[in-house]
Order: C-alpha cells, then sequence, then structure tokens
C-alpha cells in the first residue's frame, strides 16, 4: 500500500483537559504552556488557511480538550470559511459534548471522533480521573440525533478486557458508529499502564466473537465488516510499521510546533513566526514539512513527550 498524499492536518488547540486519563495526561506529569505559550486561535486560523493553499483537504481539531477552550464555537466556524477544506472532523472526551452541539451545528464540522474506553462508570472514573461516564453518553447520543458522523476511540490500556471491548462494539454497532481499539502508547508518565500486547488479545477475541471480515485499510486503522451491521470495527497499532504507512497526517501542537510525524521528537516552532506576521516563514515551513513526510519511509524517531499537548 503506498502512502497516501499529504492532505490532512490535525491541529491540537489546546494542551489543557478536564479528564486526567492514565495514559494520556496523569496528575504528576502536569507541565501546561502558559495562555502566551499556546497559538490564539485566530493563528490556529492562520496556519489552516495557510495549509490549505498547499493542498491540506482535511483538518481535524483535537487537544487537550478542544471542547474545553473558551472560543472554540468562534474557530469551528472560522475554520468552516476556509476554502478548499472538504473534511472537518474534532477528536473529543465527549463530556462537553452536549453543551457544545449547537456550536457544532452551527460550523461544517460534521464528523467527531469521541475517546471512550470503558462503559464501566467505575473504570471509566478510575482510567478518566473524573465520573464523567453519562454525560460522556448523553453527548454521544445528542450528537447522533443532530446528524454527526460519529467513531469511538478506545485506548486499550492494561485495563481493558475482552468483555469491556465486546461491550463497546455493541454499543456501537446499536448505534450504527464505528468503534475503533487503540492500542495505549507508552508515553512520558504512562509506562506502567501500557501494554502493547492488549490491542492484539482484543483483535483476536473480537473476529471470532462478531466473525469480523477483514475490510483493508482507513488511513492508520485495519477496518473490519461486521456481519449485518452498519458499523466497522477499527484496530490502530502504532508500533507496527503500517501505521506509518496509512499516514498522510501533519499535526500542530497547542505550542505552535509543526510535526510530520507523532513520533517525531521535535518540531518547526510556527509560533515566532505567527507573532512576527511572517506568513511567508509558515508556508515554507509547511511546504518543507510536506516534502519530509513524502520522502519518508518510516519512523523518524521514537519519542512521543506528552500526547496532551499534540492531540493523539
Ligand atoms: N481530549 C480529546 C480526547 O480525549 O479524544 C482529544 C485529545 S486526545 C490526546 C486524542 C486521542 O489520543 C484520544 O482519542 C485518545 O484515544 C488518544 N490517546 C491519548 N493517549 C494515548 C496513548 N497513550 N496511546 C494511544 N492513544 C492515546
Amino acid at each position: 500500500m503506498d502512502r497516501p498524499g499529504i492532505n490532512y492536518l490535525r491541529m491540537s488547540i489546546t494542551d489543557r483537559c478536564n479528564l486526567r486519563c492514565a495514559y494520556c495526561s496523569p496528575w504528576q506529569d502536569r507541565v501546561r504552556a502558559g495562555r502566551d505559550d499556546l497559538l490564539t486561535l485566530e493563528e490556529f486560523g492562520t496556519v489552516a488557511r495557510e495549509a490549505a493553499h498547499l493542498g491540506i483537504t482535511k483538518l481535524r481539531v483535537t487537544g487537550g480538550e478542544p471542547l474545553a477552550r473558551p472560543g472554540v464555537g468562534r474557530l469551528l466556524s472560522d475554520l468552516s470559511d476556509i476554502g478548499g477544506i472538504a473534511d472537518l472532523a474534532l477528536t473529543t472526551n465527549g463530556t462537553l459534548l452536549l453543551a457544545r452541539l449547537p456550536d457544532l451545528i452551527a460550523s461544517r464540522f460534521r464528523r467527531v471522533n469521541v475517546h471512550l474506553d470503558t462503559l464501566d462508570e467505575a473504570r471509566y472514573a478510575e482510567v478518566c480521573g473524573a465520573a464523567e461516564l453519562p454525560a460522556v453518553i448523553a453527548g454521544i447520543d445528542a450528537a447522533i440525533s443532530a446528524g454527526m458522523r460519529m467513531k469511538l476511540n478506545a485506548v486499550c490500556d492494561a485495563g481493558m478486557t475482552v468483555d469491556g471491548a465486546s461491550s463497546l462494539a455493541r454499543f456501537g454497532m446499536q448505534r450504527g458508529i464505528d468503534v475503533r481499539f487503540i492500542e495505549a502508547m507508552p508515553v512520558a508518565g504512562a509506562g506502567d499502564v501500557c501494554h502493547p500486547d492488549v490491542v492484539g488479545g482484543v483483535e483476536e477475541f473480537l473476529r471470532d466473537a462478531l466473525g469480523l471480515v477483514p475490510d483493508g485499510q482507513d488511513g492508520v486503522a485495519r477496518q473490519y465488516q461486521v456481519p449485518g451491521q452498519a458499523s466497522r470495527i477499527g484496530f490502530i497499532t502504532p508500533s507496527h510499521k503500517q501505521f506509518c504507512v496509512g499516514c498522510g497526517k501533519l499535526r500542530v501542537s497547542s505550542r505552535g510546533v509543526l510535526r510530520t510525524c507523532l513520533f517525531a521528537g521535535s518540531g518547526t516552532d510556527l509560533l515566532p513566526m505567527l507573532r512576527s506576521g511572517d506568513l511567508v516563514g509558515v508556508r515554507e515551513a509547511l511546504v518543507g514539512a510536506i516534502e519530509r513526510k513524502t520522502s519518508c519511509n518510516g519512523r523518524e524517531g521514537c519519542e512521543i513527550s506528552t500526547m496532551v499537548g499534540i492531540g493523539g
């Protein structure tokens, strides 16, 4: 399979989150940027417009928790007005989805990935650090009713069981939405809760239990059809090389660092260029990143310092 064209930009609009997922943003590991060190919403808009000029057609807003950033509704509307961006999507933990649904409806954002690892309230509170499961489910159901195209992202940390995974798959199937199981990556401070084998065990179990039928690769996910169901089940395993092959994404972190790869130890700092009005510099940085990504055949490095700032 050839690498897709580089047409996808993922922007983490904040490093703040209202959850403390053990594998993403552990309490002991909270190093947040000062307000002035985060890109402003206008600066994110500028980056997206420059990227659209260079052939980016898909934009995903993530975080931290993007729906917790004040002014996010205005940003979603501004991004919706950019010509050339055909696909606008949001990744959220879903806790604020119900409250922010009017902002989504008022924008052109119609694809929402909700991160949900368990339907067990006690485990949810333990893994995510807050008793928000009912709010997340209410948000998902309201968003489906409002016509949003939804997907669930379930991180398979060490506590994911095959029963828990089956419940999530059935939850998705009942609602006609795709569910994707993601290998938990050992980011800084979260090594203890991540075991790369867990997602493989879930895949093997669900293939048999649901009679899954392979349906190729969708971006970085191995997809399966569920016979008789509209929902598909996917598996994302970043530690496998196949992950790179399907990836056409650039990433901009909440601090404005442009990365060609989730695993890249460093990137290009767009913030000084944006603050000094150097749009030529921003554009050149994007062109350089697209060129480097196009010619890259595999991992650039193997460090992820913190998921919450980069945005997954
Ligand atoms: N707050 C939003 C959320 O919870 O989805 C967006 C930010 S979160 C960093 C984006 C995605 O990263 C989540 O969907 C979660 O599945 C994924 N993620 C976070 N930590 C991870 C880890 N250690 N390994 C794999 N995926 C992770």
